[in-house]
């Protein structure tokens, strides 16, 4: 499984014209896709357009919190299913592997529900899933993880996902 080197940090400034973020500051980010991965931008209102909107793989409105506020570890809840739901449709290895890790965060957080498991005929293990108030199955690759490397695609699914 390839890794997925290519993610950036959140830097707290916009990448096209790199003037950092304010406190409160309302802003947009997005995730976009690379050659192993994801990769995190995020833009100023003034530098943000339809046309950054529609190449991204993922978007959401984000605000730095005020020094005082705690910092949440994850976005909200919304963009973690609508990044579950587009990885649930990539058949590249690698993205397998997010979304699986990403199956598994929904389910701490009883957003996903697991209700059976499937064996391809070539033998590859298929969860079927269910988010919650939704009808819609969801099969998803078990890639037989080990756990370090969940806990490593953990850590960056947290560095891309990271909430305000
Ligand atoms: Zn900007």
């Amino acid at each position: 499984m390839a890794e997925w080197e290519n993610y950036v940090k959140r830097t707290g400034a916009c990448c096209k014209c790199e003037r950092p973020f304010q406190e409160q500051e309302v802003y947009q980010a997005t995730l976009n896709e690379v050659k192993d991965g994801f990769e995190r931008r995020d833009f100023c209102s003034e530098c943000w357009s339809d046309q950054i909107r529609d190449e991204s793989f993922s978007f959401w409105q984000a605000r730095v919190p005020r020094k005082e506020e705690k910092k949440k570890v994850f976005v909200d809840d919304g963009v973690l299913v609508d990044f579950f739901k587009r990885l649930s449709e990539a058949d590249e290895q690698e993205k397998q592997g997010f979304c699986f890790v990403l199956a598994l965060i929904l389910m701490r957080k009883r957003l996903l529900k697991y209700l059976s498991t499937e064996t391809t005929e070539s033998g590859q293990e298929v969860w079927v899933m269910k988010l919650t108030g939704e009808a819609k199955e969801y099969r998803i690759c078990n890639p037989q993880l080990d756990d370090e490397k969940v806990a490593k695609i953990q850590m960056e699914l947290s560095e891309v996902l990271a909430g305000e």
